[in-house]
């Protein structure tokens, strides 16, 4: 059986048995498919990322549009009668 072609972090190759020469053994398979899962997620949680940030600038706009809004274009304040 051929060997397990993943190298750790330390220098060594793993001695799991791989059932092709040029794939890994039974484990490192996984950390493959479980990579580009994350893959994955890491684009989900960019879309999730920009609604968030819409959503922000989108509260921070609002009220900034009705200030701007009353400032400019709103009736004129009335001065309050002071006793
Ligand atoms: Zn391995």
């Amino acid at each position: 059986m051929p060997r397990c072609l993943h190298i750790f972090d330390s220098g060594f190759q793993c001695i799991g048995e791989a059932l092709d020469p040029t794939d890994f053994c039974e484990a490192h398979q996984r950390v493959v498919a479980f990579e580009s899962d994350r893959l994955e997620d890491s684009v989900w949680r960019k879309t999730l990322l920009r609604f968030v940030a819409l959503i922000l600038l989108v509260m921070f706009l609002i009220p900034l549009f009705y200030t701007l809004r009353d400032l400019y274009f709103g009736p004129p304040v009335k001065a309050q009668e002071v006793w």
